[in-house]
């Protein structure tokens, strides 16, 4: 990341602001009753955990974890673990948000949460992440649970690090619980095609955009901030489609070859080196300079805050794929709205992560197994019918494509909690 950009942490401190102000926006629209304001715009659980690992070398370090529920109206929390050495709790709160209102747009019965470690994964031993992850597991394992709270993967977290937890859970319980954590891998009651669903779903909500701003996918130039879980995998969906893939970043900078890249190679390239740059027939770039690249697709896939009010007006593309959660503060999005670039927002773009964990979930409670035809068939209907409800909704109501998917999500846990009533 460039010198000139705010820190991850700076950043990351105004994100449930940024989750608050996108809820405000929505809420009025709705002319939701202050009540409901309240209990939604705040999250209903915060566990913050300090926890000691042994180290390697035999020394014992203290880490620090959150898991935040934000709301459970229409079902059990759900939502993914991140292990980042920049993450806060007010990131992991706004983060649950999201996820609320992202299981609501799908239309799938979970509620939000997130969690998170303060780590540096990549300097950890394997042995070491596995004790890091076991015991924060055990932590977090009193608000946790298949019909609780159910953890899946984020950013760098790995189907390995889901079987982790799934066996740490089950070992207290004395029996085994698969339906506790989703993204795990196959041997142990993982889902077919769960390891590709963000991004397979994106592609799904990208076709549908592109088709109605008549941008032609075959030969649309690419640019994607982030090669991990979504990014990598989408890279190559888009290029099967004829897209080209022209500039990719990750956490250790970026590559650029405006005749395109290579998805293929620069995964398995990113596999053995651990990183794009350096990759063979490309280019080092600005890793923050890809975004204002000349390009008809642009894919944040990385963090949040990205697009801000400082870089909006620079970008280029016609059309832009939040496969990341938060990277568009407010204050881009009102730019981006007022140039005219169509922008699927995170809440129904990257749905197709926790929608193939709901389709886990249910296969792990039935131990009844789909085939991965059939999990990307129910992903890809699903998909097209939230943003065709979305896009209803920004009709309707005159708003962009964010604001019409918190409309959506918003009414839809608004109603939930109004049946339910308010107890005692
Ligand atoms: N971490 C992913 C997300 O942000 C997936 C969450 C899940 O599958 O529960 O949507």
């Amino acid at each position: 990341m460039s010198m000139s950009q705010p820190s991850p942490a700076q950043l990351a401190d105004s994100a449930f602001n940024t989750a608050q102000k996108q809820f405000d926006i929505a809420a009025d629209l709705l002319q939701l009753d202050g009540n409901l304001r309240d209990i939604l715009r705040n999250c209903k659980r915060e566990l913050t955990v300090h926890f000691p690992v042994k180290m390697d070398d035999g020394s014992v370090r203290v880490f620090e974890g959150f898991r935040v529920q934000h709301n459970i109206a229409r079902g059990p929390a759900k939502g993914g673990l991140r292990f980042h050495p920049m993450v806060t709790l007010d990131e992991v709160k706004a983060l649950a948000m999201w996820m609320t209102w992202k299981c609501a747009v799908v239309g799938i019965p979970f509620g939000g949460a997130k969690g998170g470690v303060v780590c540096d994964p990549k300097k950890l031993s394997l042995s070491e992440l596995e004790r890091l992850t076991r015991r924060f597991a055990t932590e977090i394992s009193i608000i946790i649970g298949p019909d609780r709270d159910i953890p899946a993967p984020d950013v760098n977290t790995s189907p390995q690090v889901m079987g982790w937890i799934m066996d740490t859970y089950s070992m207290a319980i004395g029996h085994s619980v698969p339906a506790v954590v989703t993204g795990k891998p196959l041997s142990i009651g993982g889902s077919e095609g769960r390891l590709e669903a963000t991004a397979r779903g994106a592609v799904d909500v990208i076709v549908e955009a592109a088709k109605y701003r008549q941008i032609p996918l075959k030969g649309a130039r690419v640019v994607i901030q982030g090669f991990g879980n979504a990014g990598s995998p989408l890279a190559s969906f888009l290029h099967q489609l004829g897209s080209q893939i022209i500039a990719v970043s990750d956490s250790s900078g970026a590559v650029h070859n405006p005749r395109g890249l290579d998805p293929s190679g620069l995964r398995m390239y990113k596999r053995e080196t651990g990183s794009v740059v350096g990759f063979p027939n490309s280019e080092p770039i600005d890793p923050m300079r890809i975004l204002d690249l000349p390009c008809d697709i642009l894919v944040p896939a990385a963090l949040e805050s990205q697009i801000t009010g400082r870089n909006a007006d620079r970008i280029q593309a016609k059309l832009i794929a939040e496969a990341a959660n938060g990277p568009t503060t407010p204050e881009a999005d009102e730019i981006l709205t007022e140039r005219g670039v169509f922008l699927l927002p995170d809440i129904l773009c990257n749905a197709g992560g926790v929608t193939v964990s709901y389709f886990e979930w249910v296969q792990d409670l039935q131990s009844f197994f789909w085939d991965e035809g059939e999990v990307n068939e129910r992903l890809e209907r699903i998909m097209i019918r939230a943003f065709r409800s979305v896009l209803q909704t920004a009709e309707q109501y005159k708003v962009n494509m964010r604001t019409a998917a918190q409309v959506l999500a918003i009414s839809r846990v608004a109603e939930a909690t109004r049946t339910r009533g308010l107890f005692p």
